[in-house]
């Protein structure tokens, strides 16, 4: 947004609270690479000009990576500077911030959409002596005692966590709700590259159906490895994680797992093979069957048939709870009323009913691709020239 604003004269200032890159920098796992490939980072006037264009970034990668960018645009950030309160003041806003206040016109808020670990309302029955954790707070397995671990959500988090945590010798049983599955490699090529060839992910927020139930979908089980490995629940069960049901309450140390594992895996099995078949018929038509490797299915994910429906928390045989549940923004300090009943903030494609606030960063804000690094730059053009007939509008 910085970027596209210097490019239509527009005089603003960029106010964040760590260092350029803080979520990077301070919110995620040691181990982490981003899922979506090198070549897919593109920022506006900025891309990838390394020699591993299908490798996936670790984290001082991705670090380094928004760091030259804030320098090579000449963002005006102003570090180390956190947001107490955004309110509406004389046909504009007033940010006070704990190092003074600013005044403008108009306001973007960017500060994301991670930044609180989403935990069920479950968990305030957790008994003593298990420890609990979220994916905010975890770095590595050393950080968690020895013993069995629940890791409850099986989305991009959850998944590559239950695998990182099995492996450390931490037996793993993880709780499965809605999720979506993808192979990580289809017919030769980077599933997130058939999503950016077949214009997937530029499928706008005015063109799908039920944008509200989109915008809740759990993000993609896909992890970012050297091998390129595809990281679903068969390859989880096949290291030895024990899959349950989705966690539906906690009662006398005993967690209660619904009925629905075999549902929900069938559910995203379909919607998989949907999604490929959609690939497929891409492929024929624009002539690339030749190009390509053949099509194919993976095999539908295993259950066992009777899968546990309660996991004793008191026996000693689970030392940790990690809550892998999602994440929500956090806008305690936001003083304009634009919020719904679920404190998010309510919005037309980043158009907010405020005149001249506007929102960033969001799932499926704009285009499917909103709440990838890859999605800012169209939508920060988009919400730039809006912002710009604004103040024109405004001042005229
Ligand atoms: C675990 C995880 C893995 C991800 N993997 C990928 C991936 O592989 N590829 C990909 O494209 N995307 C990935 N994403 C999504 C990615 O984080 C977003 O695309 C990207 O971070 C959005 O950038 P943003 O600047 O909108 O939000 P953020 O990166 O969250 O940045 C918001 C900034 O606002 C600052 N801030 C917040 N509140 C205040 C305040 N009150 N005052 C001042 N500053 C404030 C924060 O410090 C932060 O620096 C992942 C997200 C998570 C959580």
């Amino acid at each position: 947004m910085s970027r596209c604003l210097t490019e239509r004269s527009v005089d603003h200032v960029v106010i964040e609270r760590g260092e350029v890159a803080n979520s990077w920098r301070t919110e995620r796992w040691d181990s982490l690479r981003l899922l979506t490939p090198n070549w897919q980072s593109r920022l506006p006037g900025f891309g990838y000009e390394g020699d591993d264009p299908d490798g996936y970034r670790n984290m001082p990668e991705v670090i380094a990576f928004l760091t030259r960018y804030a320098q090579v645009i000449s963002a005006p950030v102003e570090t180390n500077t956190s947001v107490m309160s955004l309110a509406p003041a004389d046909g504009g806003f007033v940010v006070t911030t704990d190092k003074g206040v600013w005044r403008c016109r108009t306001a973007v808020i960017a500060t994301g959409a991670c930044n609180v670990a989403r935990v069920p309302a479950v968990a305030a029955a957790v008994p003593p002596g298990i420890a609990t954790v979220t994916s905010m707070d975890y770095r590595n397995p050393r950080q968690l005692d020895e013993g069995g671990v629940l890791v409850v959500g099986a989305s991009a988090t959850g998944t590559q966590l239950a695998d990182e945590i099995h492996r450390s010798g931490r037996p793993v049983t993880l709780s499965v709700g809605e999720h979506v599955r993808a192979p990580r490699v289809y017919r030769g090529k980077d599933i997130q590259w058939w999503m950016d060839a077949t214009g997937l992910h530029d499928e706008r927020y005015d063109e799908v159906d039920d944008i509200d139930r989109v915008r809740r979908l759990p993000s993609l089980q896909l992890a970012g490895s050297p091998e390129r490995r595809t990281l679903d629940l068969n390859a989880l069960s096949a290291i030895g994680v024990r899959l349950v049901g989705r966690i539906a309450g906690i009662a006398e140390g005993k967690a209660q797992f619904s009925g629905s594992l075999h549902n929900n895996c069938a559910m995203a099995d379909l919607k998989m093979n949907r999604l490929l078949g959609t690939i497929d018929e891409w492929a024929t038509q624009n002539g690339l069957d030749r190009e390509v490797d053949a099509p194919h299915r993976l095999p539908p994910t295993e259950v066992e048939s009777t899968p546990p429906l309660g996991l004793d928390l008191t026996n000693g045989k689970i030392r940790t709870i990690l809550w892998a549940s999602g994440y929500r923004p956090d806008y305690s300090w936001l003083e304009v009323p634009v919020l719904d009943r679920k404190g998010l903030i309510r919005h037309d494609g980043g158009i907010t009913a405020h005149p001249g606030l506007y929102l960033m960063g969001m799932q499926f804000l704009r285009r499917r691709k909103s709440a990838l690094i890859d999605g800012a730059g169209d939508d920060a053009r988009d919400l730039s020239d809006h912002l710009l007939s604004y103040l024109r509008r405004a001042s005229s």
